[in-house]
């Protein structure tokens, strides 16, 4: 067994009885949490304990289960339609040119947010006996040029696997870039090891998602295995959702922003907290989206800028949305306001004006 497996194993809260210990049996009420464990297991890294320093702040948002998960409003279990996309098992194929491959059921942290609650968790919802299907549909459609591999979290995969995944794919010629969507870096640092970062050379070019939704995530341990990566070639990106009680203020953002790049890792996204069941108490407003965009976009480097988007309802893939910065656009002119609200004009070409010949 690994060292990072190790540590998953023997220093995880992964019951809501370890929970209440760790935390005290007055905040943890092991009886009222029963329905919302049953519905999506808990399971909290060291690494993601030593970030929550009290009841209630941003990391205890995003790991602790609440009653408030067993609210029914009107998210749904797949919100995302992403089975309704799905040829093949382990396989969801939305956009023209690239999927995206289940390849892990697990992650090493549980995030309460989570889109997927209804595959992670649990290993006999993504069967791993079923990549062949899915590498056999990647193979007969040559418009797939990118895959996202993703999960629950792939790197919870041996490195023997993942190489494994990696070998196959970059046998099928058509296949240009291989993307690994995980939150470790922010949950298990220790499992970016040396021998990972030498074995995933091999396969370039490969991106990694990372997922931080918090500049507190941004430990000493994970900016040190941001680099290890950096170091191997892999290229950083990162996804964060927007969470009420986590990051919905423009400050948090902003600091979340800076402390990425200076770990080398280009924002890419903000999503907005998805319509899923059980997720109901960490949607925000668009409008705070549009306002931390509004609060990012001019007043600090375009590098920190990451696009707005909302993965639409039902499958319709990611939407961006920016704030209104367009007053008026017609033939002639468009006229506009920048970040500070100034009114500006721009004079379109005259031949699409129809004046010049
Ligand atoms: S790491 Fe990602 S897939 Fe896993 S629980 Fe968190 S959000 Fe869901």
């Amino acid at each position: 067994m690994s060292e990072w497996q190790k540590v998953l194993r023997d220093g995880s809260v992964d019951t809501l009885e370890k929970l209440a210990e760790k935390f005290g049996h007055d905040v943890i009420d092991v009886e009222a949490l029963r329905p919302a464990f049953d519905g999506f297991q808990v399971r909290i890294t060291p690494a993601a304990l030593e970030q929550i320093k009290e009841v209630g702040d941003p990391m205890w948002n995003q790991y602790v289960p609440s009653v408030r998960e067993l609210e029914v409003v009107d998210g749904v279990v797949d919100s995302l339609d992403e089975d309704g996309d799905s040829p093949v098992p382990n396989i969801t194929h939305r956009y023209p040119d690239r999927v995206l491959f289940l390849v892990s059921p697990v992650c090493a942290s549980y995030c309460r947010f989570c889109t997927r609650r209804r595959k992670v968790g649990d290993p006999e919802k993504i069967p791993l006996n079923q990549y062949d299907s899915a590498f056999d549909y990647i193979r007969s459609h040559p418009e797939v040029r990118d895959i996202i591999l993703s999960g629950g979290d792939p790197m919870m995969l041996s490195d023997r696997r993942i190489e494994y995944i990696l070998q196959k794919l970059r046998e099928i010629p058509h296949v240009e870039i291989i993307r690994i969507g995980s939150r470790i870096t922010s949950h298990l640092p220790e499992r970016i090891t040396p021998e990972f970062c030498e074995m995933v050379q091999k396969y370039h070019p490969i991106y990694m998602n990372t997922h931080f939704n918090h500049p507190s995530e941004l430990t000493p341990a994970s900016v040190a295995a941001l680099d290890r990566l950096s170091r191997a070639g892999v290229v950083l990106g990162c996804q964060t959702v927007l969470l009420k009680g986590v990051n919905d203020t423009p400050e948090v953002m902003m600091k979340l922003m800076h402390e990425l790049l200076k770990a080398r890792v280009r924002p890419y996204y903000i999503y907005m907290a998805d319509q899923v069941a059980g997720g109901e108490h960490f949607r925000t407003m668009v409008q705070t989206g549009l306002e931390i965009i509004k609060a990012l976009r001019g007043w600090t480097s375009g590098l920190a800028v990451p696009h707005f988007v909302i993965d639409a309802p039902g499958g319709g893939g990611k939407v961006p949305l920016l704030p209104e910065y367009v007053e008026e656009i017609n033939d002639d002119e468009v006229i506009f306001r920048n970040y500070e609200g100034e009114r500006f004009t721009y004079k379109q070409p005259r031949v699409a004006a129809g004046v010049a010949p």
